[in-house]
C-alpha cells in the first residue's frame, strides 16, 4: 500500500541548553567558540572525588519553561545517575533525572506560521497542541571531534545545563515534527530562556518514529533517528524514514526497535544498533545532590512569564488592526516584534502603514544583505521618522524609499534632513503651480477628458508635472493642486 496510507507516530525528544553564564553543577562559564578546553574544572571534567553544586538558575529557567508550554512542577524534584561509558562523559555517569523531573505533562502549540513555508497551505490539523510529557534537567556533555583515527575532546561544553524536553507520540507527518520544534523555538526564545540555535548546537533533536496499518493496530515498532541538527533536516530525515519502513513493511519485512543516524548528504538513515545493544542504564538516585523544594522558584519564576508569540499576534491583530499573516511575520522573531513595537512607540503614524513598511522595505533590505534585525542599523525612531515624512506628505512613497536607502549608510541623520538634501522638499508652491499651469495648458485634450468624466486621468497630468520636476515634485500635493485648478 502507499506511504500515504500508514498511519505515522512519531515523537520527539529535544535536548536544549539553557542560557546561563555557568554550568549546572560548577561556576565554569558556559561561553561559547573559547580555546578548547579552557572553562573547565574538576567537577565538569569528572574527575574522581570533585562535588556538584546545583545552579538555581537553570532549574528556575526549565521551571518557566514548563510554566509557558502548561506544564506541572512537582514539590520537589530528584537527581539521578545515568550510567554510561562514553568519552565525551569519564566520570562513567550523566547527572539527569529520571522519576521525579522539574516538569510533568503541559503541550506546546503548533502555531500556523511556524509550518515551513510550502507547508503552510495545507495543515492537516490546525491548532494542534502536542502533548509532553516531560522536561527534565540534566548536563550536557563533552564535545567530541573526529580527526581521521584519532579524536579529540573539548571539554568546555561539559556541564551546560540542559533541558531534555519529551512529547508524547502525537506527531502525524515530517511538517508537523518541523512545526513543533519551530514554535517551540520560538517560545524558548520569547522566554529568554535558550536562543535554541540548532547550528550552534543549542537545540538537538531526537525522533521516534512508527508506521502501523490500522488505528487500532498496536504501534508499531519504533525506530530512533539521531544526530539531527536542524529543523530542515528533521524534515527531510521523517520523510525518508516514512517511505524507507513502509516499503519494507510492504515486503512483509517487520521493522524492530533500533536506532539510525541521519546523513544528510547522502539523504539516508543508516543502521547504527539494534535493541540487543542497548544500553542498560542503572539510574539511581545521586548520593551528592539532595531533592529541590520547589515552590520558591516557581513563585519567582511565575513574577517573570513573558508575552508568548501567539499572545503577541493576538494583540496585534485585535489593538493594532494587523492581519493575522502581518502580526504572524512580525513576531516570528522576538527581536522583530520588539522591533516594530519600539517603532510604533515612536510615532503617531498609523500601525498598519509601520507593520507594512516594516514587512516590505525593511525585512526586505535585511533579505538583501543577509543580515538579521539585530544587526539592523537604521534605529526603530529612524523607520518611525521616515514613515512619518511619507504620512505628512512631505515626500512620496518613492521618495521615502530612497531616503531610508540614504539613511541606511548613514543612520546617524535625521531623514527630513536627507529628504531636504535629496531636493524632496516641498517645492516652492509659485514655482510648482507655474510648472502645472503649463502642463495644463499644453495638454487641452486631457484636461477635456478629466473634465469631461474622466478624473482618473488626472494621474497622467501628475506623471507630466513630475516629469517636469525631475521627479523632486511632491505627486500627492500635485495631485491636490491639479483637482483644484480644475475643480475635480
Ligand atoms: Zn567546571
Ligand atoms: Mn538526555
Amino acid at each position: 500500500m502507499p506511504a500515504s496510507d500508514y498511519i505515522v507516530t512519531i515523537g520527539l525528544e529535544v535536548h536544549c541548553q539553557i542560557k546561563t553564564q555557568t554550568k549546572m553543577f560548577c561556576a565554569c562559564p558556559t561561553s561559547f567558540g573559547d580555546e578548547p578546553n579552557s572553562n573547565t574544572c574538576p567537577t565538569c571534567m569528572g574527575l574522581p572525588g570533585a562535588l556538584p553544586v546545583l545552579n538555581k538558575w537553570a532549574i528556575e529557567q526549565t521551571i518557566l519553561t514548563g510554566m509557558l508550554v502548561g506544564c506541572s512542577t512537582p514539590e520537589i524534584t530528584v537527581w539521578d545517575r545515568k550510567s554510561y561509558f562514553y568519552p565525551d562523559m569519564p566520570k562513567n555517569f550523566q547527572t539527569t533525572q529520571m522519576d521525579i523531573p522539574v516538569c510533568l505533562g503541559g503541550g506546546v502549540p503548533l502555531y500556523d506560521h511556524a509550518y515551513a513555508k510550502d507547508a503552510q497551505k495545507n495543515i492537516a490539523s490546525p491548532g494542534k497542541i502536542v502533548r509532553l510529557n516531560r522536561i527534565h534537567l540534566e548536563e550536557d556533555v563533552a564535545k567530541s571531534t573526529h580527526l581521521g583515527g584519532a579524536s579529540l575532546i573539548d571539554f568546555n561544553r561539559a556541564g551546560t545545563p540542559l533541558m531534555e524536553i519529551v512529547t508524547e507520540p502525537d506527531l502525524d507527518s515530517a511538517d508537523e515534527a518541523y512545526a513543533y520544534l519551530k514554535s517551540l523555538q520560538q517560545i524558548l526564545v520569547y522566554g529568554g530562556i535558550s536562543d535554541a540555535d540548532m547550528d550552534k548546537g543549542q537545540m538537538r533533536c531526537d525522533v521516534n518514529i512508527s508506521l502501523r496499518k490500522n488505528a487500532d493496530d498496536p504501534l508499531g515498532d519504533k525506530v530512533e533517528l539521531k544526530n539531527l541538527n536542524s529543523t530542515g533536516a528533521v524534515r527531510r530525515a521523517i520523510r525518508y524514514e516514512i517511505l524507507r519502513q513502509a516499503d519494507e513493511l510492504d515486503q512483509g519485512i517487520a521493522q524492530v526497535q533500533s536506532t539510525r543516524r541521519w546523513d544528510d548528504d547522502l539523504g539516508e538513515t543508516q543502521m547504527m544498533r539494534t535493541k540487543e545493544d542497548a544500553h542498560d542504564y542503572r539510574y539511581f538516585p545521586c548520593p551528592d545532590l539532595l531533592p529541590v523544594e520547589t515552590k520558591d522558584l516557581v513563585e519567582s519564576a511565575s513574577k517573570r512569564r513573558p508575552e508568548l508569540p501567539h499572545e503577541k499576534i493576538a494583540r496585534f491583530e485585535s489593538d493594532h488592526k494587523l492581519s493575522y499573516y502581518d502580526a504572524s511575520v512580525l513576531c516570528a522573531e522576538a527581536d522583530l516584534a520588539n522591533y516594530y513595537e519600539k517603532t510604533v512607540a515612536a510615532t503617531s503614524a498609523p500601525q498598519k502603514k509601520i507593520a507594512n513598511w516594516i514587512i516590505n522595505i525593511l525585512l526586505g533590505r535585511l533579505n538583501e544583505e543577509s543580515l538579521t534585525i539585530s544587526e539592523c542599523t537604521i534605529s526603530p525612531e529612524g523607520t518611525a521618522a521616515t514613515v512619518e515624512l511619507i504620512e505628512a506628505g512631505t515626500v512620496s512613497n518613492n521618495q521615502g524609499k530612497e531616503v531610508y536607502d540614504a539613511l541606511w549608510n548613514a543612520p546617524d541623520k535625521a531623514p527630513a534632513d536627507i529628504a531636504k538634501e535629496l531636493g524632496y522638499e516641498p517645492a516652492d508652491s509659485s514655482e510648482l503651480e507655474g510648472i502645472i499651469d503649463e502642463i495644463i495648458t499644453a495638454n487641452p485634450d486631457k484636461v477635456a477628458e478629466i473634465t469631461g468624466g474622466n478624473p482618473k486621468m488626472a494621474n497622467w497630468l501628475t506623471g507630466q508635472v513630475m516629469k517636469a520636476s525631475k521627479g523632486k515634485a511632491n505627486p500627492k500635493i500635485v495631485t491636490g493642486i491639479i483637482s483644484q485648478k480644475l475643480g475635480l
